[in-house]
């Protein structure tokens, strides 16, 4: 009997397993075609400056449409696309796309700021990266000091010594480094003070906390003055409520990102943001 039992486990797992690899293949296939046939976008998401008022970047994020499976989660592309090699195509596009759009805002004279783009630790590491980096620059025309890339925390944990010599290496082109989602990984203070960065991105699941457990008021102030003591500037990611946005006005930090200002925005309606800074949105920070 368990025998029989044993052998219904095995056909219901092989049965998950082959489920699940069909899956994974088929979206490998939708990636390979993504950017051909125009599957993947970008999108922007303001960053608000909450000290000075004003719109102090934006942050590119990847979305993935396909025509008949629809979204495609960008974390899930992105774990693809680094176990398949495919990573430097999809963020060399990202780059790319990312730098023409701003090229484009500044020619147009209604924005001059800097844009954020995510890098994922394959491909900060890959030997064409900073080729890659080089000629998205120089074929969009922006700025090196108007780009910021956000690496996560997870970079420094395998070689601390290769991950500081790369992050150098950008640095010195005038590009700023931020860690993003910082917190979550292998945050440790002997090292933070050490590296070379320059901006700090709390991860959402601590201002998620903030409502359910006061003692994460502490933690987050914590963070925004170890920040303020090394010089770098500190991003609140996830600011949903005026609750979390008074927080972090009254604890000093730089910037917010989060749907109380504006969720990611696609082309279109980022250039209207840009055209029309007098939002309501905005009206709300001016009037604090
Ligand atoms: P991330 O870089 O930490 O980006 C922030 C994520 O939080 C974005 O999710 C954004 O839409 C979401 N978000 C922002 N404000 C709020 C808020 O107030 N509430 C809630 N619930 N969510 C908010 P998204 O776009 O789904 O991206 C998820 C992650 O996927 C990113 O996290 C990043 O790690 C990765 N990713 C996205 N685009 C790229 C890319 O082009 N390259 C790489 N390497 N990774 C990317
Ligand atoms: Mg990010
Ligand atoms: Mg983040
Ligand atoms: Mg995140």
């Amino acid at each position: 009997q368990a025998k029989a039992k044993g052998k219904e486990c095995f056909e219901f797992y092989s049965q998950d397993l082959s489920i699940a690899l069909e899956h994974r293949t088929k979206l490998e296939r939708y990636l390979r075609s993504a950017i051909d046939n125009d599957y993947m976008k970008v999108v922007y998401q303001p960053k608000v400056d909450i000290q000075n008022r004003c719109l102090s970047g934006f942050e590119a994020l990847s979305r993935f449409i396909h025509p008949t499976a629809g979204f495609i989660s960008p974390e899930e592309v992105f774990t693809i696309a680094e176990e398949t090699g495919m990573v430097m195509e999809l963020g060399y596009h990202v780059m790319i796309s990312a730098m023409k759009q701003q090229a484009a805002w500044q020619h147009a004279g209604i924005w001059q700021g800097r844009m954020a783009i995510n890098i994922s630790p394959i491909q900060l590491f890959d030997i064409h990266f900073l080729e890659h980096l080089d000629q998205a620059i120089y074929s969009s025309g922006v700025k090196p000091e108007h780009i910021e890339l956000e690496i996560t925390e997870g970079v420094f944990l395998d070689n601390m010594q290769k991950a500081t010599e790369r992050l150098n290496q950008i640095r010195e082109k005038g590009i700023t480094i931020a860690i993003d989602d910082f917190g979550t990984g292998y945050s440790s203070l002997s090292y933070i003070s050490n590296l070379p960065i320059d901006n700090l991105k709390i991860d959402r699941s601590f201002i998620l906390q903030l409502e359910k457990d006061k003692r994460y008021k502490g933690v987050i102030s914590s963070i925004i003055t170890m920040a303020q003591h090394l010089n770098l500037r500190v991003t609140a990611e996830g600011i949903e409520n005026l609750e979390h946005l008074y927080f972090m006005i009254d604890h000093q930090c730089n910037d917010i990102q989060g749907y109380l200002y504006s969720k990611p925005l696609n082309a279109e309606e980022s250039e209207a943001l840009l055209r029309n800074p007098q939002t309501e949105k905005l009206f709300i920070l001016t009037a604090l």
